[in-house]
């Protein structure tokens, strides 16, 4: 995959309701990307699908797209009641693993040890570990934001070797950025300094941590209320290596232009 590719990350929480439904929009998906007729859209896109975990082995394996799954567990194996270890997602077709998710911190209680420890073990396997990290809106409103965003960065990390950091992508969601959350209003979600701000203390923080070279490398990607809209302004933050796309990526209509402009991004 070439060092330009855009990832798109797809992430439907517990959506949609039925395996059926979910084949149907991959489906249209599919249909609406050929039907754009850009030869060379899946050299620049890598489109990453995160289903709910359920119909990851039965959702097919797309011929361009990956499958990553939403949260893994940080055991290989045993007694671990309603958990799914890494082997396991990756026997079912992901490749990719969100890890660290603001739903899965906020409802379930899931903390920095924790995220460190699922780090580790998705980087001992094939997959690519998407590690969100983002400021909720007490911490932003209170100017916490760099202290919060340094804090996950250096906990998910502990650890975790130099030679693991080309494959790992990096997620700057805030959480009140997030579609549900309804707190953000879209003219703070837009603003591409801020973002770009975000991009800049995250590769500092890692350079702190490893060294420069090796940090200015890592991909960030963005998520929080990316849609058809406010995609064009993420585009301008050429630092980012991608979005992560929530609500937007469950229907056909919001999803195309999303896809769309960001193929065309280097051209707007
Ligand atoms: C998310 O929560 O991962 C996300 C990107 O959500 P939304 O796009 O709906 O804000």
């Amino acid at each position: 995959m070439s060092k330009n590719t855009f990832l798109v990350v797809a992430n439907w929480k517990m959506n949609p309701l039925t395996l059926k439904e979910a084949e149907r929009l991959v489906k249209n998906f599919e249909g609406g990307i050929e039907r754009l007729n850009k030869r060379d859209f899946w050299e620049k896109i890598n489109l990453i699908i995160c289903p709910p975990a359920i119909y990851l082995g039965r959702l097919g394996r797309g011929k361009h797209y990956s499958l990553g799954i939403q949260n893994i567990y940080s055991e290989t194996r045993g007694a671990f009641t309603g958990e799914i270890a890494v082997r396991m997602a990756e026997d079912a077709g992901a490749r990719y693993a969100l890890i660290g998710h603001s739903e899965r911190r906020i409802h379930f209680g899931e903390t920095d040890e924790q995220v460190n420890l699922k780090l580790h073990a998705c980087v001992k396997s094939l997959m690519t570990p998407i590690v969100c990290v983002g400021e909720n809106l007490e911490e932003r409103n209170n100017g916490e934001t760099t202290r919060v965003i340094s804090r996950q960065i250096r906990s998910a990390f502990h650890r975790i070797s130099i030679l693991n950091l080309p494959k790992i992508v990096i997620a700057y969601e805030p959480v009140w950025a997030i579609s549900t959350m309804k707190s953000g209003s879209s003219a703070e979600i837009d603003d591409p300094n801020d973002i770009m701000g975000i991009v800049i203390l995250i590769k500092k923080v890692l350079s702190d941590i490893y060294q420069k070279d090796v940090a200015d490398r890592v991909r960030i990607i963005y998520g929080g209320s990316v849609n058809p809209t406010n995609i064009a302004s993420l585009l301008e933050v050429n630092t980012l290596s991608g979005v992560l796309v929530g609500g937007a990526s469950l229907t056909v209509f919001d999803f195309l232009p999303i896809l769309r402009k960001a193929y065309g991004r280097e051209e707007e």
